[in-house]
């Protein structure tokens, strides 16, 4: 069956992404259909998504607004200190750190730590509940054809659904894009994100972690309770080896790089790896289309930033779309789409080569390279603008947020 009632809307991609668009943009007003190829109850299940995204303010601003924080409220912790240091597994963190204190820049955590189990399932039952989205799954869009004034997209069940606008949120590379014309520049970091979750004896203070191993960086992000989950990255090849040890032999590895500083550390439930790449998109927009999160630009996890670059997009969509339609311009438009990706494209090229440059620096042994970053370190921590400046960035307090994700703005 063909369904040509037409949506204003229609989303590829239901990931944390995709179903964060749909929340925005029915609070605008539009009438959205997400369409994902996996199963609902696979997606929001507690084994899909191993992850845990440090949601900076702005961010959580919009989860609030949208309806969602309230939900996984319970479950979060916040990042009060982060602690960055090089190191060698079993050596522990080279003396030479820097210490980030949020009270330095204000009264509110750098982030917080949300498992995205529980955001997932947060964001699928605010979708659930909103009569301005359809969220249709399993369904694998094949192909999207586009006319004036609409946008026909063809499901693998053979029928077709018509929007004024397709956003495509299907990921890295995306397949939606590519077959509109788009192309990436990136490349693979030859590193895989080993993630898992560890208990540990004593409490963390909700101090997070990054050591900046040779392999890649280690990073320990503060959990609910005294748990703590862990992203680390590795070679391919290691991480491969790795992830096929048996629990014990596992958790011995993940001991020696974790360290003893919270005494003794054991992993729980499963563990999870995911590749590593960088992918930008040459346009974020064409006629009826527009690319939003990882689809237009997968970045290096090193600070934790793809999601919230993504919610950013969200947000700034929406916002940009609604400001149009309230105008009575026709939101598929090009010249519409275009202040969409002015908004987003330089902040989110910015960010993915920032986060590329800074795994470069430390992702290796060399030695000069290593006596100058702890140079580079050493002077960050003493220079105190330079140090707030850095932790206003993890903080996400950025100039130019989407109204959506400014505290008091409506
Ligand atoms: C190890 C690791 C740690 C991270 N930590 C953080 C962090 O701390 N903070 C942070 O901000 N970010 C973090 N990130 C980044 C963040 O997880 C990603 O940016 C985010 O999950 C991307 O979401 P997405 O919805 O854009 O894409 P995806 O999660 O890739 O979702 C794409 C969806 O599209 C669907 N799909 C694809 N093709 C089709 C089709 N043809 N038809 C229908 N459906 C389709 C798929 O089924 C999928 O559900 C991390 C990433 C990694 C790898």
């Amino acid at each position: 069956m063909n369904d040509m009632t037409e949506t204003d809307v229609a989303i590829v991609g239901a990931g944390l992404n995709g179903a964060a668009l749909a929340l925005a943009l029915a609070r605008e007003g539009f009438s959205v259909r997400l369409f994902d190829a996996a199963p609902i109850e696979i997606r929001a299940d507690e084994v899909f998504d191993g992850r845990a995204t440090a949601i900076a303010a702005g961010s959580r601003a919009m989860l609030r607004k949208l309806g969602v924080w309230a939900r996984v409220a319970e479950t979060v912790e916040p990042i009060s200190d982060i602690l960055v240091s090089d190191g060698r597994v079993s050596e522990g963190a080279s003396p030479l750190f820097l210490h980030f204190d949020h009270r330095e820049v204000g009264d509110e955590p750098f982030g917080t730590l949300v498992e995205n189990r529980f955001l997932r399932r947060a964001l699928y039952d605010a979708v659930a509940e909103s009569d301005a989205i359809e969220h249709v799954a399993p369904v694998r869009v094949e192909r999207v054809d586009y006319g004036t004034g609409w946008a026909n997209v063809h499901l693998d069940d053979g029928t077709a659904h018509r929007a004024r606008l397709v956003v495509a949120c299907d990921g890295r590379r995306s397949r939606i894009a590519r077959d509109a014309g788009v192309r990436y520049t990136g490349w693979d970091y030859n590193q895989t994100g080993i993630v898992c979750t560890v208990e540990h004896e004593r409490p963390h203070e909700g101090v997070a972690h990054e050591y900046f191993l040779p392999s890649g960086p280690f990073a320990i992000l503060p959990l609910k309770d005294n748990r703590s989950s862990l992203v680390w990255t590795e070679r391919p090849d290691l991480a491969k080896a790795a992830m096929g040890l048996d629990d014990a032999a596992f958790g011995a590895e993940v001991a020696r790089r974790f360290g003893t500083f919270l005494g003794e550390v054991t992993v729980t439930g499963p563990r999870w790896s995911y590749p590593v790449s960088l992918s930008l998109a040459h346009d974020y927009v064409c006629p009826r289309l527009a690319l939003v999160g990882d689809a237009a630009h997968g970045v290096h996890p090193i600070a934790g930033q793809g999601l919230n670059l993504g919610f950013k997009d969200s947000a700034a969509l929406a916002q940009t779309l609604g400001e149009a339609a309230r105008r009575g311009e026709d939101i598929g438009d090009l010249n519409v789409l275009r202040r969409y990706e002015r908004w987003r494209r330089f902040d989110n090229t910015a960010m993915a080569l920032g986060m590329d440059a800074l795994n470069r620096l430390f992702s290796n042994d060399i030695a000069p390279l290593r006596l100058a970053r702890d140079i580079g370190i050493a002077a960050v921590g003493r220079i105190g603008p330079l140090r707030r400046m850095f932790m206003r960035q993890a903080a996400g307090m950025t100039p130019g947020l989407p109204r959506v994700m400014q505290e008091n703005a409506r």
